[in-house]
């Protein structure tokens, strides 16, 4: 009698990752210290304050906010954000009208010279396959209850167009600077989970 083969999906994620990675190693398809290099940039140098400094901009300079809604990649190659996963940038921008949230409900394709990686629940199955069916429950649950006649627009990114929500500027902060606004901003702002306070 042969033994059942073990289902590849109750081997843990990370035992999988670990015996690929160590495959292509061996094969010399990729260099460990290179990939090692790549994810410690992304995990630790650039996190969401390139989005934030793209947004307060843009709440500051109109011109380039127009650059921006017409040509997200080129007007954030100005301020020297560019590189893997940023390849095609779409700015989705918030109003009272239109709330933009941001999915991708086939893996977790997400705007990384912007954001850095994503947050554990934006992978989540869960948030994937739900913020499209009941975006309103869904943004309530994580906090942001909307107006009832505010439209809801759910964006699903991919490795070709990653999109990324410019916020609305919160009322109360004409005075402040470009790098005050910056440091109001949040990375769930910039996914379209929250808004931006004061
Ligand atoms: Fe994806």
């Amino acid at each position: 009698m042969s033994k059942a083969q073990p289902s590849s999906d109750r081997i843990p994620m990370n035992l999988r990752t670990e015996a690929l990675e160590q495959l292509l190693v061996e094969r010399g398809l990729v260099d460990p210290q290179v990939m090692d290099t790549f994810i410690k940039t992304y995990e630790k140098d650039v996190g969401p304050l390139n989005g934030a400094q793209v947004v307060a901009k843009a709440w500051t300079d109109p011109e380039f906010k127009q650059r921006l809604l017409d040509d997200g990649t080129g007007a954030i190659a100005e301020l020297g954000f560019k590189g893997p996963q940023g390849e095609h940038l779409v700015v989705v921008e918030n109003s009272a009208e239109v709330h933009n949230v941001v999915v991708c409900t086939l893996c977790s394709c997400y705007p990384w010279p912007l954001l850095g990686l994503p947050p554990a629940w934006y992978k989540d199955p869960a948030y994937r396959s739900r913020v499209v069916r009941e975006p309103r429950t869904v943004l309530a649950e994580m906090g942001l209850e909307l107006p009832t006649d505010t439209e809801i627009t759910v964006w699903d990114s991919s490795s070709e167009v990653r999109f990324f929500v410019l916020p609305q500027r919160p009322p109360g902060t004409e005075e402040l600077s470009e790098a005050e606004l910056a440091a109001l901003v949040t990375r769930d702002a910039m996914v379209g989970v929250a808004q931006v306070s004061a």
